[in-house]
């Protein structure tokens, strides 16, 4: 069996105060709250995921709060920018929703063939915005953002690597990336279907101190896999070059293995399905806390531990 990913299944990152990361993540860049549940290895904190209006692979940004931990230190060996996808003609619309949102972004920059917006969330973690022509993926259509102008998902995400041929060798040897584009010390792969989601950029991290993870960085990528059987051919791979795989892990919304690739970067492989209307209707989603059954009888003190959220749209 193939051990290709298809592309990015979700990125994974943490946050200082909840509210403050819904108010930007739905209020501002207009995803949609696809699940409120808890860490399910940690489970007195959220875990939030953001999404298009399915919670699709590719869309979808998580969270784990930590509120008042430390801030982590951004550098390589991580992924260090997360970049979303937004329709060419949407650049004015989305610089004029930054400013009047009081976000700061650096001066446009052109990569390969697209528009680069680059700022950061209320944490510190880097963020782009790239007007891409060729993105025809659905977007929410009931956000704060026009669904005509709102994020389609990622676009793609961008790996501080001190040795960037050993890691690009992992990802176009191993899980099926093509290397599409090169130049200025970046490297873009690609996988699946190609475009925007399915892209990762490597580039060349070498002059920069190490990372360390904390609030306002990331802490895994996830890729896609297709189902089960697909997932545990790559596991077998990946463990027979050598990688400290874990066991497969029931993550409720998809089934999913983790180990460190050689630059230091947590990757996780992940099922798409069952997906995210596996415990509530698509219409519902990230309503109301959602627990996997075997947490679910501890409900009442995980929900005392928890701060209530206020979504914007939703709650107010
Ligand atoms: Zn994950």
């Amino acid at each position: 069996m193939n051990t290709d990913t298809t592309g990015i299944h979700h990125v994974t990152a943490i946050a200082g105060d909840p509210q403050r990361n819904v108010d930007f993540y739905v209020g501002l860049l207009g995803l949609r709250l696809v699940k409120k549940t808890v860490n399910f290895d940690d489970p007195g904190t959220y875990h939030l995921y953001y999404g298009d209006g399915a919670g699709s692979p590719g869309s979808i940004m998580t969270f784990f709060p930590w509120a008042g931990s430390p801030a982590g230190l951004q550098g390589t060996g991580q992924l260090a920018v997360t970049a979303f996808s937004i329709p060419e003609g949407s650049l004015g619309y989305w610089t004029d929703r930054l400013i009047d949102g009081g976000i700061r972004f650096e001066k446009l920059t052109r990569r390969f063939d697209d528009t680069v917006v680059a700022f950061a969330d209320p944490d510190g973690m880097k963020l782009e915005i790239i007007a891409s022509p060729n993105d025809d993926r659905k977007p929410w259509q009931d956000g704060p953002v026009p669904a005509e102008h709102a994020v389609r998902g990622f676009h793609h995400v961008t790996l501080s690597e001190r040795d960037p041929a050993r890691t690009t060798k992992l990802m176009t040897g191993t899980l099926g990336f093509r290397q599409v584009e090169e130049g200025d010390g970046r490297w873009r792969l690609e996988a699946g279907d190609g475009g925007p989601g399915n892209l990762v950029d490597v580039v060349d991290g070498s002059r920069d101190s190490r990372g360390r993870m904390g609030v306002g960085t990331v802490h895994h990528v996830a890729f896609r896999a297709d189902n089960d059987d697909h997932l545990l051919a790559i596991r077998e791979e990946v463990a027979g070059l050598g990688y400290d795989v874990t066991p497969v892990l029931d993550r409720n919304y998809f089934h999913s293995i983790y180990f460190r690739e050689p630059g230091g970067v947590l990757f996780e492989i992940a099922t798409d399905p069952p997906g995210f209307a596996a415990d509530e209707a698509p219409e519902e989603l990230g309503r109301s806390l959602k627990l996997p059954p075997w947490l679910e009888e501890r409900r009442p003190e995980i929900e005392e531990a928890l701060t209530p959220l206020l979504v914007p749209g939703v709650d107010r």
